[in-house]
């Protein structure tokens, strides 16, 4: 898969959003999973891949502590959509050990303890779900946050041994938006509400007119460290 990477790297640079989806959907059929977390850019891409037509595996994670809004918006867009859209869950057991070792709430009293909630919630689920794929979707964007300015369109990742892209990396949000309100896509009321990034409903808090997009995300961690793990990038 390695080889086929340093091979599309070169070929794929010069493709709009949409043709770069249809690369990847025709050379791996069957083999192209999209992890969305619903929110603005990822619901444009939910879009973009159902109105190709091709089969691949629609994911979320349903970390058990999200706004009522988000499950709101996964039921319309499974709807609007009528994608086989798969729900991935933490290990039980091991919730309920964080839980009775360390509290409900312990992502706010230390930076490990939130690694580790993220961990449990985030990280573990998803790699059980992109096992056995080769390309890994996601909406992440370049201008998104201090730790996602030196991503690119395709990047490699070792750890999970398939090719990550991001369709979406040079788009700002102006372009999201407006995608969006051409192809009326259903998207989170919260993003109404002050809230332009959406995660869980303990971390997350509406922003302040002229804060970062981001800045309602773990706010009361430093800025440089603030990324889930998700989409952290492999040095
Ligand atoms: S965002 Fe917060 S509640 Fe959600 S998994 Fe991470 S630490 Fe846990």
């Amino acid at each position: 898969m390695k080889k086929r990477f340093d091979t599309y790297i070169h070929e794929v640079h010069s493709l709009s959003t949409i043709e770069l989806l249809a690369y990847f959907l025709e050379r791996h059929p069957g083999k192209v999973a999209f992890s969305t977390s619903m929110g603005a850019e990822d619901q444009a891409l939910t879009h973009m891949l159902a109105g190709l037509g091709k089969s691949f595996k629609l994911f979320t994670l349903d970390t058990g502590r999200m706004f009522q809004e988000s499950y709101e918006l996964l039921e319309i867009t499974r709807q609007r959509y009528q994608l086989p859209f798969e729900v991935y869950f933490p290990e039980a057991s091991h919730v309920e050990e964080m839980v009775r070792e360390k509290g409900i709430n312990l992502f706010y009293d230390s930076i490990e303890n939130r690694k580790l909630c993220c961990h449990i919630r985030k990280i573990e689920p998803l790699q059980r779900a992109l096992q056995g794929m080769e390309i890994w979707v996601t909406g992440v964007r370049r201008d998104q946050s201090v730790t996602r300015d030196d991503i690119g369109v395709l990047e490699w990742d070792a750890d999970l041994s398939l090719i990550k892209v991001n369709p979406l990396v040079d788009w700002k949000s102006d372009d999201v938006w407006n995608f969006i309100r051409e192809h009326n896509v259903p998207y989170n009321t919260l993003h109404d509400k002050g809230f332009p990034s959406i995660g869980c409903l303990p971390c997350t808090r509406a922003v302040l007119p002229g804060e970062d997009i981001r800045a309602g995300r773990w706010w009361w961690e430093n800025p440089a460290l603030k990324e889930c793990g998700l989409h952290l990038p492999k040095n």
